[in-house]
């Protein structure tokens, strides 16, 4: 199906703006994306209407925004075709549901001279939570290393699994880079000595189709402003039978069964990971996001965001100083690069005063970054409501910008 990306845009009140006197080109994307009318309108229809706790409520505000917020966990269920809606768990973000898988099933099930994979990808909250554990208990935390372009050198990551590889934690695609890791290939070596695996889908969830009965991955972890959602909501999946066995992570309201001064039960999951009153209004309005995405199709986002990468990497490589940053076969619709002698700080300013939104920097991903011998790049990220005119405002302005020390 084609796209009527103009239609799309007319969803997206934020994008209609100035900017330094500029019509707005937000290229920002893998850092978090707009919201739809739709979004916004479920947030404001829940506040006006709806609003109430969740679950145990007497009364039809209760019932009805309990209503709504598991049919919202059913939605995210369907999205990456989870078995039960009981596997899925809501959290402030991925960093939260990396830090409570490395909390919970982390703290019971690594032990000393125990060993957690990741790779030089990593996002810093797909580091620093290991390395916490590790700390804690002994463990060694292995890294696959990664070729010029920015992929996973496989061969290697064979060589670190072992029997003592209690996890394999992994970014399904790199929000630096954009570089898609061949997880199916992850999962399977990684569960062949017996390890369990979690996948970071910050990045892939909005762009690639998300199947986790298919991949078979233990954990998948994602945020739900990178998919047109609202902010401080995340979503941890995880096999029933893993959850079971893992301990609870806060404690409080909601995760209990019984509590008395001796003793307390846990509820079941979802619950037992979900202590105190959650995230109702971003919960329910998230369902909007899923819907937007299902009714466009991942297939065609993914089609059309290819597109738009291929006609800006086309153009840009034929800047003079313009040095691409990842270079990957399979790869998400992230642009990262340089220009020759220039601080990436100093483009995304210029770019900025053109009404051209970009990142700078490191990305949260500094090992990453030391391994490419670099301070940071200017990262360019699209989404469905960028269009192919926003482009080219990119390349006459990186083109503009490059002349300056590249004549
Ligand atoms: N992992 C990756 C690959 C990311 O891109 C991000 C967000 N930049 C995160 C983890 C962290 O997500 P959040 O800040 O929403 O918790």
């Amino acid at each position: 199906m084609r796209l009527d990306i103009g239609k799309i845009r007319g969803l997206f009140p934020v994008l209609h703006q100035e900017v330094h006197g500029k019509p707005l080109v937000y290229f920002d994307n893998a850092a978090t994306t707009q919201k739809p009318q739709s979004v916004l309108d479920a947030l404001t229809k829940y506040y006006e209407k709806d609003n109430s706790n969740i679950h145990r409520g007497a009364h039809a505000l209760a019932d009805r925004a309990t209503r709504y917020f598991e049919e919202s966990r059913e939605a995210i269920q369907q999205f990456i075709n989870a078995r039960e809606s009981a596997e899925v768990i809501f959290t402030k973000g991925t960093t939260e549901g990396i830090n409570l898988v490395a909390s919970t099933f982390g703290r019971k099930n690594v032990g000393k001279g125990d060993e957690i994979i990741i790779s030089t990808l990593e996002h810093h909250s797909n580091i620093v939570p290991w390395q916490m554990l590790c700390e804690e208990k002994g463990a060694t935390l292995k890294i696959i290393p990664i070729n010029d372009a920015g992929e996973i050198i496989f061969e290697e990551f064979e060589k670190l699994l072992s029997s003592k590889t209690k996890l394999v934690s992994i970014v399904h695609a790199s929000n630096a880079l954009g570089t898609i890791n061949p997880v199916q290939n992850v999962i399977d070596a990684a569960h062949a000595v017996g390890a369990k695996v979690l996948l970071d889908g910050a990045q892939s969830a909005s762009h690639l189709e998300i199947d986790v009965q298919k991949l078979n991955c233990d954990f998948f972890v994602f945020s739900a402003h990178k998919l047109y959602g609202p902010t401080g909501l995340g979503c941890l999946y995880g096999k029933r039978e893993v959850f079971e066995n893992m301990p609870p992570y806060q404690g409080g309201g909601e995760m209990i069964k019984e509590v008395t001064f001796e003793k307390t039960t846990y509820n079941v999951i979802p619950f037992k990971f979900e202590a105190g009153t959650p995230n109702i209004a971003d919960v329910i309005a998230f369902k909007a996001a899923i819907e937007f995405i299902n009714d466009l199709g991942k297939d065609a986002i993914r089609s059309y965001e290819d597109e738009l990468l291929a006609y800006a990497n086309e153009q840009l490589t034929q800047i003079k100083g313009f040095i691409p940053v990842g270079t990957a076969n399979e790869k998400v619709s992230v642009l990262s690069f340089n220009i020759k002698s220039m601080h990436p700080y100093d483009v995304g300013m210029m770019l900025d005063a053109n009404g051209i939104a970009v990142r700078t920097g490191h990305h949260c991903t500094q090992p990453l970054m030391k391994r490419l011998g670099i301070e940071g790049t200017v990262r360019a990220s699209f989404a469905v409501y960028n269009s192919k005119a926003e482009i080219d405002k990119l390349v006459e302005g990186v083109s503009r910008i490059a002349r300056i020390k590249n004549k």
